[in-house]
């Protein structure tokens, strides 16, 4: 059996390494990131029942999973900007999207696999065919390696994507500046407690600022503002004092214990600029390649994009597992269910934009909720 090359120890490769590692199918997992612990994995993701749970019972990790799930945090709150609360959503257990800190989830995936599956400080410049679906991968550091069947996990800015679509990633017309507070309940307690227990939305139209609340009461908030690259351009972000009182000028008037997530922030405000590939990823079939996650449906951030990444994972490794000697088979299957379930979910990620920071916030996300949550 041919070895699987898999390039980016994501969510999404990694998910692929441990179901055909489940499959007793052996893999490879090249990473660019020196190690591990090279970059904090920062943020809360709420793993959803239709697709990060049933990629986890796949990869056999639902009980490691369910046991850092951080109980509470699917409580929702959406605001106006002068603080009043238009809906407050309890966790009554039910929401079907318990949340966990990135980084755990990707622990766990990593101790699942055997020792020496990753292979950390491997950034990946490029690939060259080599006929009969065999790939040459090429190291910034000039050294190489052969691929028999090789999978894109490396994200937005993909090195794997070159053979197989021409697609570029374009601006969306939003960034998000992240920004964190600590411990959140003892030093920052006004923040703290019109965050709740799960997550707030304090919307307006093209503007936002988002919060959760993770492990230890830390507050991490991404701060929306729809303007062109060129606008956050003259933002100095290399001042953090000057770059966060240029961001909370745009929030002038909100409601100060809302504002606080932004001037009281523990950390320099990061930029985050939003990137999205067209709505409908397609490509010819492509002897011995394939994509995956980001790398292949990279979209407006929907709150699905890790969930679909770790689901595309678990169908790549269940096709592959089910045509042990036939990967073209294999990638045909899964590309065929890949293409309209990416096309659908990036569809969803720009209505749900539009609900956030259209012209009816925060209105039109309170509506859309309105169904299953009780309104004030
Ligand atoms: C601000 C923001 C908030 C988000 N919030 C959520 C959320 O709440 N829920 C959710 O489900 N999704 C969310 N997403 C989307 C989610 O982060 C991505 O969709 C998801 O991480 C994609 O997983 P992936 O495995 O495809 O790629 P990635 O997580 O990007 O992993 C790619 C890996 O490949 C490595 N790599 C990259 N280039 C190379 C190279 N040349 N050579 C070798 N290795 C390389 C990288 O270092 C990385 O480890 C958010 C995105 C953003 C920007």
């Amino acid at each position: 059996m041919t070895t699987v090359t898999i390039i980016g120890a994501g969510l999404g490769g990694l998910t692929l390494a441990r179901v055909l590692h489940v499959h007793g199918i052996p893999s490879t997992v090249y990473e660019a990131e020196p190690s591990p612990t090279a970059r904090t994995q920062g943020g809360m993701l709420d793993i959803h029942d239709h697709t990060g749970q049933p990629a986890l019972r796949a990869a056999g990790l639902s009980d490691a999973f369910h046991g850092t799930v951080l109980e509470g945090r699917q409580a929702m709150r959406v605001l106006d900007g002068d603080g009043t609360v238009l809906l407050d959503e309890p966790d009554d257990g039910t929401g079907g999207r318990p949340e966990v800190q990135r980084g755990e989830l990707r622990r766990i995936l990593l101790d699942s696999l055997p020792a020496g599956t990753v292979r950390w400080g491997h950034k990946v410049s490029g690939v060259r065919a080599l006929g009969e679906g065999r790939h040459e991968v090429i190291f910034a550091d000039g050294a190489t390696t052969e691929a028999s069947l090789l999978v894109g996990a490396d994200g937005a800015w993909s090195r794997v994507r070159s053979p197989l679509s021409d697609a570029v990633p374009e601006y969306i017309g939003r960034s998000y500046v992240e920004t964190y507070l600590f411990d959140g309940d003892t030093r920052h307690p006004a923040a703290a407690k019109a965050v709740g227990g799960g997550s707030i939305f304090t919307l307006a139209p093209g503007k936002g600022i988002q919060a959760h609340r993770e492990g230890g009461g830390t507050l991490h908030t991404y701060v929306a503002l729809s303007e062109p690259r060129e606008w956050f351009a003259r933002v100095d972000f290399t001042d953090p004092a000057a770059a966060t009182a240029r961001i909370a000028r745009e929030f002038e008037g909100w409601a100060p214990e809302i504002t606080a997530l932004i001037t009281e922030s523990d950390t320099a405000p990061v930029l985050r600029a939003l990137h999205a590939l067209p709505v409908e990823p397609r490509w010819e079939r492509v002897a011995g390649v394939t994509l995956l996650g980001d790398a292949a449906h990279l979209s407006a951030p929907n709150g699905e994009g890790a969930n679909l990444a770790m689901y595309d994972g678990a169908e790549l490794g269940k096709a592959i597992a089910a045509h042990p000697d036939d990967a073209e088979a294999a990638l045909t299957a899964y590309e065929q269910a890949l293409f309209p379930r990416s096309a659908a979910a990036a569809a969803d990620g720009t209505d749900l934009h539009e609900l956030l920071f259209g012209d009816h916030a925060p209105h039109s996300l309170v509506s859309m909720l309105a169904g299953h949550a009780q309104p004030r």
